[in-house]
């Protein structure tokens, strides 16, 4: 891992000013001696100095060679794509975040790239569907959101072994606790959106290579289709990573106490953190990465859609809202928002119950979270015992 002093000092200072805050170059092209004679730049789409220490910071964070900064997580995901051509198969995790998910099936599915999902945590499965024609294989660990992990170093010798690239979404461990190259990623994406930025205040996404001739590739891609990160929102995202660590650290601390809690709740059915040793993918959670995250799921004895929104709608300092990863505590309600339009049946099969809650555990003391959880149990309990009252009489 990149310790934090690595870190604060590969940014740099700006070589023109002595700006010790990286400069944000809002300009739309830079001035040439003559034709093809610049100072390294030459239209902003291209490149941008501020998005390029946003690139190589995260290229460097990540271990890799090559970082490529996009408008969205989405658009990250989108430029791995188009890697790809007509025939082409990719197998991926089948947890996989919504987003993913409508881009494969509804985007590129007519272009002829067609998509395998298969449970990861289990090596035969991956074994079992990879054909000749998958190019890609594609994983998110801990998945959204029962936090499912896989073996990033194992399937990555699958992949080599059978002349696929591996891509991993590192959004939900970040490169604080997690890095996929050195496990055997040829690439990483983020959605910078989440932990990177951290404060709940932009969308960007972020791709990494592990070759220069891969990050060439989507290289070309971000300048051919576009999708880049604007300088400003550059800057916000290196100043997020600026405290990424010590974020990440007192993120996973919250929530270990936050799981644990929930973990002895009488209205508490099953908790998903990879740092429980209840976990059934703690063993390898433990193995490849170094903490497990700020993100808990649980589900309530009671198994309604009606408890777990009357939960979601009783805590004030867990936000009811989509996203993670901020300074501020946020829940959401997977059934009714973020997999709202999955299939009952397929979403139940994931593990997403109708009363999984997800929290994404912030920076708040601990106590006063938990303090946050516990009237919020009362309370739907006072709302079911009031109701039960109604209908005797
Ligand atoms: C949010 C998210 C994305 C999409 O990122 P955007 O910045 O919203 O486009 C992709 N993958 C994961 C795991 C996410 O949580």
């Amino acid at each position: 891992m990149s310790n934090a002093t690595e870190l604060i000092h590969s940014i740099p200072v700006d070589p023109f000013t002595g700006s010790i805050s990286v400069p944000i170059y809002q300009t739309s092209t830079f001035v040439q001696e003559a034709p093809g004679v610049n100072k390294g730049y030459d239209y902003a789409r291209t490149g941008n100095p501020t998005r390029n220490v946003l690139e190589q910071l995260i290229a460097t964070l990540e271990k890799g060679t090559t970082g490529i900064a996009f408008g969205s997580g989405l658009a990250a995901i989108d430029a791995v794509i188009k890697l790809l051509e007509s025939g082409d198969e990719i197998l991926a995790v089948d947890d996989i975040y919504g987003g993913a998910f409508r881009l494969f099936t509804k985007v590129y599915q007519k272009f002829g790239i067609t998509v395998n999902y298969v449970d990861t945590t289990n090596l035969s499965n991956i074994v079992d569907a990879i054909t000749p024609k998958t190019k890609l294989i594609w994983l998110e660990t801990p998945t959204n959101p029962t936090l499912k992990i896989s073996d990033i170093e194992a399937i990555g010798k699958i992949a080599k072994a059978n002349n696929a690239l591996l891509c991993v979404d590192n959004t939900f461990a970040s490169p604080a606790l997690q890095l996929p190259i050195p496990l055997g990623a040829d690439i990483v994406v983020h959605s910078a959106t989440k932990y990177l930025g951290g404060h709940s205040d932009l969308i960007a996404g972020l791709v990494v290579t592990k070759t220069i001739e891969l990050g060439e590739k989507i290289k070309f891609i971000q300048n051919a289709s576009g999708a880049i990160l604007s300088p400003f929102d550059s800057w916000l995202v290196i100043r997020g990573i600026e405290t990424l660590h010590l974020r990440v650290k007192q993120h996973c601390v919250n929530a270990l106490v936050i799981a644990e809690y929930l973990e002895q709740h009488p209205d508490v059915e099953k908790v998903f953190y990879p740092g429980l040793k209840t976990h059934v993918n703690h063993d390898i959670a433990k193995k490849q990465s170094t903490g497990f995250g700020g993100i808990v799921s649980f589900t309530l004895k009671n198994d309604t859609i009606e408890a777990a929104t009357s939960f979601v709608t009783s805590t004030k300092y867990f936000k009811l809202a989509e996203s993670l990863g901020c300074i501020k505590s946020l829940l959401c309600h997977p059934a009714t928002m973020t997999h709202k339009s999955i299939p009952e049946v397929t979403r139940k099969s994931a593990g997403v119950a109708d009363s999984l809650i997800r929290l994404s555990v912030g920076l708040e003391e601990s106590d006063d979270l938990v303090k946050d959880l516990g009237q919020a149990f009362e309370r739907v309990q006072r709302l079911k015992s009031n109701k039960e009252f109604k209908c005797i009489n």
